[in-house]
């Protein structure tokens, strides 16, 4: 049975992807140290004899004589307001915090998959985006600290690759959506969500031309899951490739959740994307993976999840 460490494993996608390798019969070793995870999002795997949780900053070095096979390597604040509020914190985890769990890795001759993300295309020239593109990012605009966070672990990943010959994978995940996103990150879809849900208005940043594309939770972990076994080592766009713009989002969002909300138009923030859809034609390819779960089915699921948490 494989051991299998989800650094970030009680955050969003972290604990989806910890329900998803129980399930498989993985042994889980969940670090994590809640700045923006939760324990709520794994206290149903406490007393899992196959689960350990560590509160632990891997920024720091990190050793453990619990024998690790594969780490996948997820900690890091990721909402636009989280990162802002925890600069330094973002730099040090995406930076030192790579090179720590990569040494980890080489220790315990462990498989590793870096959480990546579209951030690293920036503001993007090209569209959709394909993983050859090499991005447009300001490093020192407000997003800078992700995303130059991101784009130094995914040098250091391929720097261990070919020079330590480690077993690493980098996937780029585009924006994605469910059940445990935290209701105040300031991200679109619990935003809306929870905006339509209390009739309030929904906050549309700029005039709500910007596009998005967003990729249901349970999707991305399949991907994930499936990235793990391959030995594909350079990058891969995951994410769902259906475009639209904010403003149509609003207007979803109110729908499905039959709210009497109205739109209002807010400034844009600094540096935001103007366009973003992932080009998946080598998940296609490598993964054999396209995901299933519709905009409408996911949004339900998540809608539901939020309106317990009223
Ligand atoms: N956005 C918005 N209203 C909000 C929150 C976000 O219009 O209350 C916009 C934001 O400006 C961006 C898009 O929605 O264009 C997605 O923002 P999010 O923070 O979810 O993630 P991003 O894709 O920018 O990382």
């Amino acid at each position: 049975m494989k051991r299998v460490a989800v650094t970030g494993g009680a955050g969003f996608i972290g604990s989806h992807l910890i329900d998803n390798l129980l399930k498989r019969g993985n042994k889980v070793l969940c670090i994590d140290n809640l700045i923006t995870g939760n324990r709520e999002n794994i206290k149903h795997h406490m007393n899992n004899e196959n689960f350990e949780f560590i509160y632990y900053d891997v920024s720091k070095p990190f050793y453990t004589d619990i024998k690790i096979d594969f780490i996948f390597h997820f900690a890091s604040p990721a909402s636009p307001i989280d990162y802002q509020k925890y600069p330094i914190q973002t730099l040090k985890v995406g930076g030192l915090g790579t090179h720590n769990m990569l040494g980890l890795c080489k220790e315990h001759e462990a498989g590793f998959l870096l959480a990546s993300t579209s951030e690293v295309y920036g503001d993007p020239l090209i569209h959709p985006q394909t993983e050859d593109y090499w991005g447009n990012v300001n490093p020192i605009g407000p997003r800078g600290v992700y995303d130059e966070a991101k784009r130094f672990a995914e040098a250091i990943t391929m720097a261990y690759y070919r020079y330590h010959g480690l077993d690493t994978r980098i996937v780029r995940i585009f924006n994605t959506f469910g059940p445990r996103m935290r209701k105040n990150d300031g991200r679109v879809v619990p935003a809306f969500i929870n905006q339509a849900l209390l009739n309030n208005p929904l906050t549309v940043f700029g005039n709500g031309s910007q596009t998005r594309s967003f990729c249901f939770v349970q999707d991305l972990v399949e991907g994930l899951l499936t990235f793990m076994e391959t030995d594909e080592h350079y990058p891969i766009n995951l994410g769902n490739p259906k475009e639209m713009t904010v403003l149509e989002f609003a207007e979803i969002v109110i729908k499905l959740t039959g709210s009497q909300s109205d739109i209002i138009f807010q400034k844009l923030p600094v540096d935001d994307p103007k366009i973003r859809q992932p080009n998946i034609a080598r998940a296609q390819e490598f993964l054999n993976w396209k995901p299933k779960v519709t905009l409408e089915e996911g949004l339900k699921k998540t809608i539901e999840y939020f309106k317990e948490k009223l």
